[in-house]
């Protein structure tokens, strides 16, 4: 069964999300309306030997002429070297402003070659198809796209929002064990923002989406991407409920920060699982939310095979966790803004979270091991 997520928004052209199985077949036949010429398949090594033969002879049978770009796997292809790379490439093959950019792979790739599509000739369209998890449910839902330089990660890029977005199921058969635990973290995150069922769903049946069954993954994609693009709706820019998907990443961005961003030691959806447990237990500590819901959260995340405790993430100290958390900048003594719950499915921005107490609460956690 296909289903379609319309996404819409104030200051962005609606389009649909598509989530199915067998989508990569349909590429071609969907994109020939949209390009008008010819389009160039930018993707990542990996993905290219998996899925880039597909991808092409789908364009090919729909009469579209592609080509494949393809760019080194890993975030280090987040960068102006790349970027110019791939906006070089599509020069020479003589794209115009008719013609469409897809992107065929990770969060790296969208966001790589979204970004080389809103540069180019001052934007052109492009078409997500998305084949991690984390993409899936999140990358390639929004519009953001960015590059990174020496200085931090996502800290050039602009909001380009895609005609299209191909979800194939299929294609996350082949995504390694610890990507998709990694991109169900975020999964499990939409339901603990604000959707209660779905998160009890995800924690019983749905659980087998985790351990990669097709079916429970596919409706865990689609309730993902209808939460996503609703907030993102209401908010393209972040200024108000958008935040709310920050749940668990001011923790988990910390975390990973302190360890050197060493993917081997802890991946982007491990650290965002382990940011939401802490979440949920200060949350809890602080009064705003029941005990037993606060350890429910980490007993769901823990069955998945996700961190929830700082000790399995490595040395870490409190007061460093905490000046990153506040930016930064010297948040000991005063007030930073943290994405907490009142309860499982219903969390909410916490403008006036005080600092001493979340280092308190780290070292206990830290100390706990
Ligand atoms: P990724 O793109 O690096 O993919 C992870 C690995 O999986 C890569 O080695 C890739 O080659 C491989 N891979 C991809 N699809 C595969 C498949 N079907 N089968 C086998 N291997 C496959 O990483 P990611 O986790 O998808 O994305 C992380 C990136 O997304 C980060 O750069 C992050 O900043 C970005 N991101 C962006 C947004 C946004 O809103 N734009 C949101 C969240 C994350």
């Amino acid at each position: 069964m296909t289903t379609i997520v319309p996404v819409s928004g104030v200051g962005f052209r609606p389009h649909d999300v598509i989530v199915g199985r067998g989508l990569l077949a349909e590429l071609g036949a969907r994109v020939a309306p949209l390009a008008q010429g010819r389009t160039v398949v930018v993707t990542d090594e990996i993905v290219a030997g998996l899925h880039g033969k597909a991808a092409l002879a789908s364009l090919k049978a729909a009469g579209v002429t592609g080509r494949l770009l393809t760019v080194p796997p890993g975030e280090g292809s987040k960068s102006f070297a790349e970027l110019e790379r791939v906006i070089d490439r599509m020069l020479a093959f003589k794209l115009d402003r008719t013609d469409v950019v897809v992107a065929l792979g990770g969060g790296v790739v969208g966001d790589l070659a979204g970004l080389a599509a809103a540069l180019f000739m001052r934007g052109i369209d492009f078409v997500q198809v998305p084949t991690t998890l984390l993409a899936q449910v999140d990358s390639s839902v929004g519009g953001k796209t960015a590059i990174d330089t020496p200085r931090g990660k996502n800290l050039v890029g602009a909001f380009h929002q895609p005609r299209l977005v191909l979800a194939d199921i299929d294609v996350l058969a082949t995504l390694p064990e610890r990507q998709r635990r990694s991109g169900w973290a975020e999964v499990l995150k939409h339901g603990l923002i604000c959707d209660a069922g779905f998160f009890d769903w995800l924690a019983g049946e749905g659980a087998a989406g985790g351990a990669g069954d097709p079916a429970a993954l596919e409706r865990a994609v689609v309730r993902s991407v209808q939460i996503k693009s609703a907030v993102v709706g209401e908010d393209e820019k972040e200024a108000g409920r958008r935040a709310l998907l920050n749940l668990g990443h001011t923790f988990g961005h910390a975390i990973e920060a302190e360890l050197g961003f060493d993917e081997t030691r802890l991946t982007h959806g491990e650290a965002v699982a382990l940011g939401c447990a802490l979440a949920f237990r200060f949350s809890a500590e602080t009064g705003l939310c029941p005990p037993d819901e606060a350890k429910r959260v980490g007993t769901v995340l823990e069955a998945a095979g996700l961190p929830t405790r700082p000790g399995q993430a490595g040395p870490l100290r409190a007061a460093a966790l905490v000046r990153r958390m506040a930016g930064d900048k010297k948040a000991e003594g005063g007030r930073l803004t943290l994405i907490l719950a009142r309860g499982i499915g219903d969390a909410f921005t916490a403008k006036d979270v005080d600092a001493a107490a979340l280092t308190a609460f780290l070292e206990r956690e830290i100390a706990a091991g």
